[in-house]
């Protein structure tokens, strides 16, 4: 496994080594969740004598936390019934629900949701709001014999080994220079060390990913881990004028036919809206782009009115994982768990993810109790876990929902509907089961293959409204809305592995997706003193964290891995 992070790469330095029994890595729903279960849980066992830490590579806690979102309660109860009266910030209760078949000018309304899209009763959230709620809880919690840190502003940007087993991972240096050299402000990161480390990334976790090539965990999944590239922005709206409550999804336009994709808007508190778009990353369009479609969908006449007269003020992008039960790597692993989108726990027809992460929190957090009573933290131990997880209403939910992204994923056709239908009666069955789905960026097709028919170039191609700044806005002034800031003086943190010459052919042929996929503009490519494309550009700084590169690139040239800590967006209602 080749080490990408120059970040770690400096065996002079001497690292300050920190010894916890747990070490939970991200500050995701998944393993809060699973934080707050494991002290619930030592507290009522009295296990004394511990030190549980969280690292999140967000300055602060909630800042990269980014969602749709509709919560589905089921975990939130289990973990913390009076969650409403602890002042759990609720953005509204569904009320009103549309799901709508849209065309350019107008749709089609369903007479009622699907059973998958039915969210009656369910709390409207923002994740970042919510992760913060829950980690003020925590920092509130005191239990006896027990030291708990919370470390927001660290990234792990590697994982420790000893003896083939997982023992902590390291954090990524600050203050080094762009060639490598430390400046006079330069941090070692930390070796934090600990009996088990819970990986919560989320989508497209790097520490997932050496993980995996050393322990082979996605080795016995049917299908590769597959994703869904999102985008939203966040709207202040006149008072009254989308009533509480209310829930819109559809499918159909802007989507091309025979692609798959759809939108979600949510009302939230304060006369906000969150409308949002997500793509799946399995298309074959080299062009597809989560942020263009979000314009344009802005542009349809029922959306339009919602937004009227009102001022854009956050945004924001982010993968989605979307495999579910089938794409599911092995959980537990001498050392080590994965919980959350890091191990695609999320059902792709509810387009919910939040519940199901947060119930694997729970099953690790009940194994890691186990494991600590019993000092023995191996891999059949810890896979307690993948038990309890796979034999909850959670494993069931991901089982039943397992064919659905294979299904509608070339678009709404008869078929698809049709097959749709069965899998709802039959408990997720359809001919084919299990149904096969390929690395995502393999998926992508030439330009010329894709566009090739319709006889177009580039620049005559669909790219949606031109940004007005009201209504529709370019990538730029959205990234601006984001509040995404790095130390620009930093390595770059997105590896191009296999060199530029791979980026100028991919130009060539497929028309460098990056150049658009990308809903923060992080790519360009930039042509020479004889104007002959020679070199891809990356803008760094205006990256949010959303992996679609990493994900869709389809040359496999583009890594990300973690800045120095605190660096990224800015998220305080997303
Ligand atoms: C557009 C969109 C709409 C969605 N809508 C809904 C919805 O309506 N309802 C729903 O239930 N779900 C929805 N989801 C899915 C849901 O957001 C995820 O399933 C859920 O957030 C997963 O939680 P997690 O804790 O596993 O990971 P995340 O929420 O992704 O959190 C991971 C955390 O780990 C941190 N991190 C990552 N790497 C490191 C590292 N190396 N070091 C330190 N910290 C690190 C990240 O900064 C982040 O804070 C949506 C997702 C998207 C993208």
């Amino acid at each position: 496994m080749p080490d990408f992070s120059t970040q770690s790469a400096r065996p002079s330095v001497v690292r300050e080594a920190l010894d916890f029994d747990v070490l939970f890595v991200g500050a995701g729903p998944s393993n809060l969740a699973g934080l707050w279960r494991l002290l619930d849980l030592v507290e009522a066992r009295k296990l004394t004598g511990l030190t549980i830490g969280l690292i999140e590579k967000g300055d602060e806690i909630g800042d990269h936390a980014f969602s749709g979102a509709v919560l589905d309660p089921a975990a939130l109860v289990e973990l913390c019934p009076d969650y409403l009266d602890r002042g759990f910030p609720v953005e509204g209760t569904v009320a009103h629900e549309e799901v709508w078949y849209f065309t350019q000018r107008s749709g089609l309304r369903a007479p009622f949701p699907p059973p998958f899209l039915h969210n009656h009763g369910f709390p409207i959230v923002s994740l970042s709001r919510m992760v913060r709620w829950m980690a003020a809880e925590l920092e509130k919690r005191e239990v006896p014999g027990v030291d708990v840190m919370l470390l927001p502003g660290f990234a792990g940007s590697k994982v420790l080994w000893e003896d083939g087993r997982v023992v902590g991972v390291q954090t990524a240096d600050r203050g080094v220079n762009a060639d490598g050299t430390m400046r006079s402000t330069f941090e070692p990161g930390n070796e934090l060390r600990a009996k088990v480390t819970v990986f919560g990334e989320g989508p497209r976790g790097h520490l997932m990913r050496e993980l995996d090539a050393v322990l082979g965990l996605q080795a016995g999944a049917v299908n590769p881990q597959v994703y869904e590239s999102g985008a939203k922005e966040i709207w202040e709206i006149p008072a009254g004028r989308v009533p509480d409550g209310f829930v819109l999804h559809s499918a159909g336009w802007p989507q091309a036919d025979g692609e798959s994709g759809g939108s979600f808007v949510y009302k939230m508190g304060g006369d906000r809206l969150a409308v949002g778009y997500v793509i799946s990353m399995d298309t074959r369009d080299p062009f597809a782009d989560a942020h263009l479609m979000l314009q344009k969908f802005k542009t349809h006449p029922r959306i339009q009115a919602m937004l009227q007269g009102g001022k854009m003020v956050q945004y924001g992008g982010k993968a989605l994982a979307i495999g579910g039960w089938n794409s599911m790597p092995r959980l537990a692993f001498a050392g080590g768990m994965l919980v959350g989108d890091a191990a695609q726990m999320v059902n792709a027809g509810r387009l919910k993810g939040i519940h199901l992460g947060m119930k694997g929190g729970l099953c690790a957090a009940g194994a890691i109790a186990d494991a600590l009573a019993e000092g023995d933290f191996s891999e059949k131990s810890l896979q307690r876990y993948s038990h309890a997880f796979l034999a909850s209403w959670a494993g069931t939910e991901l089982y039943r929902s397992r064919n659905f992204h294979q299904i509608i994923g070339h678009g709404l056709s008869v078929g698809a509907l049709l097959k749709l239908g069965l899998s709802q009666i039959t408990g997720g069955w359809v001919p084919g089961d299990p149904l096969r789905a390929g690395e995502d960026a393999r998926a992508t097709d030439s330009v010329e293959a894709f566009h090739g028919k319709s006889g177009l170039k580039r620049d005559q191609l669909d790219w949606g409204p031109r940004p007005d700044g009201v209504l529709t806005f370019s990538k730029l002034d959205d990234v601006y809305a984001s509040g995404t800031l790095h130390d620009e003086h930093q390595p770059g943190h997105l590896k191009i592995v296999k060199g530029d010459a791979v980026c100028v052919s991919c130009w060539e042929t497929r028309g460098a997706p990056c150049t658009v996929f990308c809903p923060a503009q992080v790519y360009e490519m930039h042509p020479d003193e004889r104007g002959q494309v020679a070199k891809v550009a990356i803008a760094y700084s205006n990256c949010v964290h959303c992996k679609t590169c990493d994900i869709k690139c389809p040359e496999g040239n583009v890594v990300w891995t973690p800045p120095e800590g605190g660096g990224g967006p800015k998220y305080t209602l997303c």
